[in-house]
């Protein structure tokens, strides 16, 4: 009898050799770079009640109409695997009591599920890195992010080619006015829009000029822009987020029609855009969401924050130059069951002190030698009887062909030369 092998769920990836290294090479870039600006480390869990994102992202949102991942478990609580990090954080941030550490400036990475339509750049399982500072209402918090983030792309190395947008979505007054001219304006093409569209136009017509289909683009360009509509208080708080970035030497684009896909942001929105990766070009995006505390039932904590896709960042890393898995430092070649054994201790001892070590079992000399040279070391350590007899190995260079014996005490010393 056959047992056909199940199939991987549509959607999900199973990462491995050079894009899990570029996967690996964000997450230390981002993990490295977070330190820099002190934002200290947290781990979130994976699944949430499923209020925790309905309540916050807003029941007409994409994410929550469409996109969830939600079931019933065995004590019939609905529960919801993360669609994003910022409502579970806020959640954690009020039942964990965290309101004392505010400004608290926290990062976080790891694995998100929507149920979306799987494509390039666009997965069921995707994970993200998120930055977040909560209880700062300065615009000096947006502008740290946003450096940060600016900061992260370049020491990825895929800066070029990636731009900021972007925008203000104004206070709570001036947000208000946008939306209702927005209404205004979308009434009189109504029947020329998409349904969702439609759907969205008296609940929430933002959400209209975040429309990816074509039937709504030509609309969205000449929609009333918020600029008419922002208070002095925010035309300020705006300001002061581009001196900022200017005077911090960041690059920005004002991109008047961008707004989030999310219910509770206000002031500052951004994207980083680039054209290379097709349709899924948003490679890292945020905002200011002083709203979603009080959608959560606490109290009102102005907050700041981004999240970008691993995979989108590791595609662009991998475009830029060839990510490699990493070579060994030595390869040791043991020959007979005396020099195996003998063998096991030396590479011990290497890996111990900080050098990589290849060492097969496996084959003939020849095979043996030839794996050596596929690990990419600069140094075969081959050990034979008679080496062994001497307490010494050969140690070729793999690059010139040299070799020499040297007694075995001695080598780490020569390989680390
Ligand atoms: P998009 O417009 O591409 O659907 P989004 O606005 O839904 O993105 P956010 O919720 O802001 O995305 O998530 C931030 C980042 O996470 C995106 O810019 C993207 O890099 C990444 N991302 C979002 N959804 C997916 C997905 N399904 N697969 C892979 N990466 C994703
Ligand atoms: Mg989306």
């Amino acid at each position: 009898m056959s047992k056909e092998t199940p199939q991987a769920i549509r959607g999900t990836q199973d990462i491995f050799g050079p894009d899990a290294e570029a996967f690996g090479f964000v997450v230390e870039t981002f993990e490295r770079v977070r330190k820099l600006y002190r934002f200290r480390r947290v781990e979130m869990p994976v699944f949430e009640k499923t209020s925790v994102f309905s309540r916050s992202l807003g029941e007409t949102t994409d994410v929550v109409s469409k996109e969830m991942y939600s079931f019933e478990d065995r004590g019939g609580e609905s529960l919801t695997l993360r669609p994003e990090f910022t409502a579970g954080l806020a959640r954690a941030f009020l039942t964990n009591g965290w309101q004392q550490h505010a400004p608290l400036k926290i990062a976080t990475h790891g694995a998100l599920f929507r149920y979306e339509r799987p494509q390039k750049g666009r997965y069921r399982q995707f994970h993200q890195i998120d930055a977040e500072v909560i209880g700062a209402g300065e615009p000096h918090a947006d502008v740290e992010l946003l450096v940060m983030a600016d900061q992260l792309l370049k020491e990825l190395g895929i800066a070029n080619g990636v731009t900021l947008q972007l925008n203000t979505l104004g206070d709570a007054a001036s947000r208000e006015a946008w939306r209702a001219a927005l209404i205004e304006y979308f009434i009189a093409h109504k029947h020329e829009l998409s349904e969702d569209s439609q759907d969205r136009l008296e609940r929430n017509p933002l959400r209209i000029l975040d429309s990816k289909d074509p039937r709504d683009k030509p609309f969205t360009a000449d929609a009333p822009k918020i600029d008419q509509f922002l208070s002095i208080e925010a035309q300020d708080f705006f300001a002061k987020v581009t001196d900022g970035l200017d005077a911090a030497g960041v690059a920005w684009t004002r991109a008047p029609a961008l707004v989030r896909g999310l219910d509770y942001y206000r002031h500052t929105a951004f994207e980083f855009v680039t054209d290379r990766l097709g349709a899924q070009g948003t490679v890292l995006g945020g905002g200011r969401y002083d709203g979603l505390m009080e959608a959560l039932g606490g109290a009102a904590t102005p907050a700041v924050g981004w999240a970008a896709g691993i995979e989108r960042l590791a595609m662009l890393v991998a475009d830029a130059r060839e990510v490699k898995e990493p070579a060994a430092d030595v390869a040791i070649v043991p020959m007979g069951a005396a020099a195996e054994a003998a063998c096991i201790g030396l590479a011990a001892t290497l890996r111990r002190s900080g050098l990589a070590v290849e060492m097969g079992f496996r084959g003939n000399m020849k095979k043996r030698m030839s794996r050596a040279n596929e690990s990419g070391a600069r140094f075969a350590l081959i050990v034979g009887d008679d080496e062994l007899a001497a307490g010494e190995a050969t140690v070729k260079n793999l690059g010139t062909g040299d070799q020499a014996r040297l007694p075995l005490h001695a080598i780490p010393a020569h390989i680390s030369a």
